[in-house]
């Protein structure tokens, strides 16, 4: 069997689901088709809940009909009947005596169930035999909610039963991102983790492949919306790729690749408009190191630098506890750099961070600069290096013999 990831982009609208149906239709395997919510539907769930936890429910219901009416209106385009084929959620699932995460959890997990509802039945209309499987119900987490953590064990051997017992030759239409715990409340894997769901299902299944289709013709060596030239990379080895996705590409989520290697089971990374494309091949066997220089984006950072507070600066007690506020706050390291006195570290600027900076500031001496990014470059020269400097404003550079990464400000 094979697994099929499509992304949000791929699914946003009536003809985006009839592509998904060809490409299925295309396929001589058993499938496991892992579909995340339509267009930008997560983000607009996001708002939802905001708009809630803030009182503002008149904002929260609209922002919750236009997305209602977005689905039905995609329903119409392939001719099945709202509330008849395919019923929506009536209410928006939020409890406000409960903790902003576990109400996030609930309401943003909807858009998952309600794209994969869509196609599911769109498919069993067009004469394919499609099982829809709630995967709450399967793929078993703990309550990190937001950010829930997968009950190895206990998932494999329910989505094993659940492939045993389905119909056969089998199709299956899931959601991504999203999990369930014990007692039976929906969690969410953490912002675009749906390549990790199909990763896991993988994994979990033994598949012969995973295949990601989305709206770029593979893995390119740079960002297309920033770069003119980009270059296709048709094979890579696994642990590029987590170098790459680390390092920010926005390719593929950067958990996708341990439940693959583990396995051996190689991800193709292909086109949704083209699916004769070769795309790209990610592999045990990829050929590497990759030879084009590769530009590499991470938005949104925040570059953290601690001093010491007095002479008695041990670099080892201070990294230790520094790494341990950082662990708790959940933090994103994306870059570390020490000297005698100081260190500093990159993060990922989220909701977190705050927190963690006030925690920080009673050991040490603070200061920190946001709207950063980092950018990393692969297979680098001095040359290719100058000219990425130019005109920027450098905030910390960091470079080895074939990479380079650069703490830069946004313009
Ligand atoms: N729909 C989720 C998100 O936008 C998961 C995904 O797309 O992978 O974050
Ligand atoms: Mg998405």
């Amino acid at each position: 069997m094979k697994v099929y990831k499509f992304g949000g982009a791929s699914v946003k609208d009536a003809q985006g689901v009839r592509n998904l149906e060809s490409i299925v239709r295309q396929a001589d395997d058993e499938l496991m088709v892992v579909v995340s919510a339509m267009g930008k539907t997560t983000n607009a769930l996001e708002r939802v809940v905001e708009f809630l936890d803030a009182g503002k429910e008149e904002q929260a219901l609209n922002q919750w009909v236009d997305i209602i009416d977005y689905h039905v209106a995609i329903m119409k385009a392939l001719g099945l009947q709202p509330g008849v084929d395919v019923r929506l959620q009536g209410e928006i699932p939020f409890d406000p005596q409960l903790p902003f995460d576990e109400n996030y959890d609930q309401v943003v997990s909807l858009g998952e169930i309600m794209s994969t509802q869509i196609i599911a039945v769109y498919l069993l209309k067009q004469g394919l035999s499609v099982e829809w499987w709630n995967i709450p119900k399967l793929l078993r987490t703990d309550t990190t909610w937001r950010e829930a953590k997968i009950d190895t064990e206990t998932s494999r051997a329910a989505i094993r039963a659940g492939w045993e017992r389905a119909q056969r030759p089998s199709m299956v239409v899931t959601q991504g991102f999203i999990g369930g715990t014990e007692d039976g409340r929906r969690t969410t894997l953490g912002r675009e983790g749906s390549d990790y769901t199909a990763a896991v299902l993988g994994n979990f299944l033994d598949a012969e492949s995973v295949t990601i289709w989305k709206d770029v013709p593979g893995i390119l060596n740079a960002d297309p919306r920033l770069e003119p030239n980009t270059i296709l990379i048709p094979s890579l080895r696994y642990q590029d790729a987590v170098e790459l996705s680390y390092s920010g590409a926005q390719i593929i989520h950067p958990k996708t690749i341990r439940p693959l290697e583990n396995k051996q089971i190689p991800l193709f990374v292909k086109p949704f408009g083209d699916p004769q494309a070769a795309g790209s091949k990610i592999a045990a066997d990829g050929i590497g190191p990759i030879d084009v220089p590769v530009y590499i984006w991470r938005k949104n950072q925040i570059l953290i630098t601690m001093r010491a507070k007095d002479f008695a600066f041990v670099l080892e007690e201070s990294l230790s506890e520094i790494f341990d506020i950082i662990h708790r706050h959940r933090l994103k390291v994306s870059l570390i750099q020490s000297s005698a006195v100081t260190i500093s570290v990159c993060v990922d600027n989220t909701r977190f961070v705050p927190e963690a900076i006030d925690e920080l500031q009673h050991h040490f001496n603070v200061s920190y600069n946001d709207h950063l990014s980092l950018l990393t470059i692969r297979g680098t020269t001095p040359e290719i290096l100058d000219r990425a400097k130019a005109g920027r404003t450098i905030m910390l550079s960091q470079t080895t013999r074939r990479t380079a990464r650069l703490v830069v400000k946004e313009d």
